[in-house]
């Protein structure tokens, strides 16, 4: 996505060797107008698959996925990273480990909000070794629900998250895909 990928060179900064700061449109501050592009592509890419709920987890996917469920007019659902008071029982939980933050969270979700009846759009922030996508795709199948595509709006294609997706045989696409960082400058991968 070209507007995406002008953000990214433009206000992007590369941390160490592998993380990129987005803070300016996704991460911190929000572009709402970048967001409603970017829910308006994935509503495009995901079209006609009969999905009707989209999962994401706390807190940097929410922005993109309620512009994607706004566009495709579906509620969505976040994975909650603490157990709270009022979310107790009857969870769907999973294990993720934080590539930025180097924890592990459990995350959880209602049972009341997800079940076999349900086709599920996995949105997500980054993309990076795929654990979050891993925890999500799981809680999905402790449900029944069918996985029916990911969307993440930043991959980093040298991390394997992208073979751990594709392994499971589930449609994925990325709006914006790093090849590599170079003396801390973006490189996209060439499609
Ligand atoms: P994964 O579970 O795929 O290893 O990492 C995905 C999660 O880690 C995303 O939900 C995102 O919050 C965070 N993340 C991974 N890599 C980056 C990065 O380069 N920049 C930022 N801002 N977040 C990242």
């Amino acid at each position: 996505m070209k507007l995406l990928e002008e953000r990214i060179l433009k206000e992007g900064t590369v941390i160490g060797n592998e993380v990129l700061k987005v803070d300016h449109f996704l991460n911190h501050q929000i572009d709402p107008v970048l967001m409603q592009a970017i829910g308006k592509e994935f509503a495009r890419l995901f079209e006609g698959l009969g999905i009707n709920k989209i999962i994401t987890i706390e807190s940097s996917g929410i922005a993109p996925a309620v512009f994607a469920g706004l566009e495709m007019g579906i509620p969505v659902i976040f994975a909650r990273k603490h157990k709270s008071l009022t979310l107790t029982d009857n969870l769907y939980s999973s294990t993720v480990y934080s590539f930025t933050k180097k924890v592990s969270n459990e995350i959880a979700v209602s049972k009341q909000f997800l079940s076999q009846d349900d086709h599920v759009l996995l949105i997500d922030d980054f993309l990076a070794n795929g654990q979050a996508a891993v925890g999500l795709i799981d809680i999905c199948k402790q449900a029944g629900a069918h996985i029916s595509g990911v969307g993440i709006v930043i991959e980093k294609s040298f991390q394997k998250g992208r073979a751990l997706v594709e392994e499971q045989q589930i449609k994925i696409e990325s709006l914006a895909r790093i090849a590599s960082f170079k003396d801390n400058q973006v490189v996209f991968v060439e499609e």
